[in-house]
């Protein structure tokens, strides 16, 4: 094969999880990938050691005042880099005519701005923010076809059923020969934590992922078993597939990826080590394969894979995130507006773990949600749905049970 030509990327979110995985796999390859822009909230002792390495054409700093500081630090460090600030400037260097990639791994619908100004701007864009096509999926899917861009999935799920699909996949699921799409989840910490045990779990150990290390929100998510809920989401709007067509199984041991059936009965999935380098380099370089420093799989020290039902009485988000789906509407972007919260406040002690389903559906009962189509449209309801989150406390015993559920 030829040489390939030099990718120039923008990492949106460059100091988190992802981010600091997608560095790793770039610094692997310098001949392939250019930084073009790397971007941070606020934690700028990790942006300016970035920028240092990698030396891009621009950083973001999206904290008004960090900005201010960063900008400094850089002058002072001889650096080249243009500091810019806000979030406008998030969708300015997603959308850079020197930019060909852009990696959206920015967390919750903070990303959305960005990720859509990448699809508007027919970028190749590799989408780890989740959020953004759980709380605007047609808007998001709509705008990636209008303009070209090419979207790859970096969520390890939805990779492997990416990779799992034909190559010539159309987005029609039954011309193909898809049965249904099977996502697996670890059931992260909490899989066998006796029920009675759930009242006193602590954002620490909620994070303690057995399998990956992710950022918080994720984690928690991981823990309650809503990431799944808002993967199944996901995979409606990356495939094509209602939400008939989608079934989770827990497979504890997180090497089976996912999976797809096909009508022959023939299932086909992805497996590997539980690594995000595999996904992401499999986005980066795709339709290529290069090396990223991930361990190689020993199936026969492996031994046993195991799999099982989701238990939906221990993980109730997961029936949240499928009636919202089957809703349509707004339906999605409330519950993903009332987790973001309730995942929050969990984080800062201001709600008990087992009531961030209980916000959530809480939320999504008090809420009319109407079909929310434009970028403005998806905003408010994100918004009024985060007002009642904040606003939400628990009914107090005796008081309307019925929406209660115990674990
Ligand atoms: P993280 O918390 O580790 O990092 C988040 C990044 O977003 C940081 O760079 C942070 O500076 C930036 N950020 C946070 N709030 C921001 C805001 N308001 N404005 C601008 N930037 C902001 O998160 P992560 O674990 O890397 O996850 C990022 C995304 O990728 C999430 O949508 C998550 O669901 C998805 N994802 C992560 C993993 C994983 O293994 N970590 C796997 C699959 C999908
Ligand atoms: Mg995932």
């Amino acid at each position: 094969m030829d040489a390939p030509r030099v990718q120039r990327l923008a990492i949106l979110g460059s100091t988190g999880s992802i981010g600091v995985n997608t560095l790793d796999v770039v610094a692997r390859h310098p001949e392939r990938f250019q930084l073009v822009a790397l971007t941070a909230h606020a934690r700028i002792d990790a942006l300016l050691a970035q920028c240092k390495a990698f030396k891009p054409a621009f950083a973001v700093v999206v904290d008004a005042a960090a900005a201010r500081t960063f900008e400094q630090q850089v002058i002072e460090a001889g650096l080249n880099t243009r500091v810019l600030c806000g979030v406008e400037a998030l969708e300015k260097v997603a959308s850079l005519p020197e930019v060909d990639t852009v990696m959206a791994a920015i967390v919750g619908v903070a990303g959305l701005r960005s990720s859509l100004a990448a699809a508007a701007a027919g970028k190749k864009i590799l989408l780890a923010n989740k959020e953004s096509l759980v709380t605007a999926g047609r808007l998001f899917m709509d705008t990636v076809r209008a303009h070209r861009a090419t979207l790859l999935p970096i969520d390890s799920e939805h990779n492997a059923v990416f990779q799992s699909l034909p190559d010539n996949f159309s987005g029609d699921l039954e011309r193909s020969g898809v049965r249904r799409i099977l996502l697996t989840a670890s059931g992260g910490p909490f899989r066998t934590l006796p029920p009675g045990e759930f009242a006193r779990v602590t954002p620490d150990q909620a994070c303690a992922h057995p399998n990956w290390v992710m950022g918080r929100k994720i984690s928690v998510d991981s823990a309650t078993m809503m990431n799944k809920g808002l993967e199944v989401i996901e995979a409606h709007w990356l495939f094509g597939a209602p939400a008939a067509k989608i079934d989770v199984v827990v497979h504890p041991e997180s090497i089976v990826h996912s999976l797809v059936e096909y009508v022959d009965g023939s299932m086909i999935a992805q497996l590997g080590n539980p690594d995000m380098r595999t996904p992401i380099a499999h986005a980066l370089a795709f339709p290529r394969r290069i090396e990223n420093g991930v361990n190689f799989l020993d199936l026969a020290a492996t031994g046993a894979l195991h799999f099982e039902p989701p238990d939906h009485a221990r993980f109730p988000c997961l029936a949240l995130a499928y009636a919202a789906l089957r809703e349509g509407n707004g339906a999605a972007t409330v519950l993903n507006a009332a987790n973001e919260v309730a995942v929050a406040r969990f984080l800062d002690h201001d709600l008990a773990y087992a009531d961030i389903p209980r916000l959530i559906e809480g939320v999504l009962g008090g809420v009319h949600a109407p079909p929310a189509v434009s970028l403005g449209e998806v905003l408010n309801l994100d918004h009024d749905a985060r007002v009642r989150a904040q606003q939400w406390r628990k009914p107090r015993a005796g008081t309307n049970t019925a929406s209660m559920r115990s674990h």
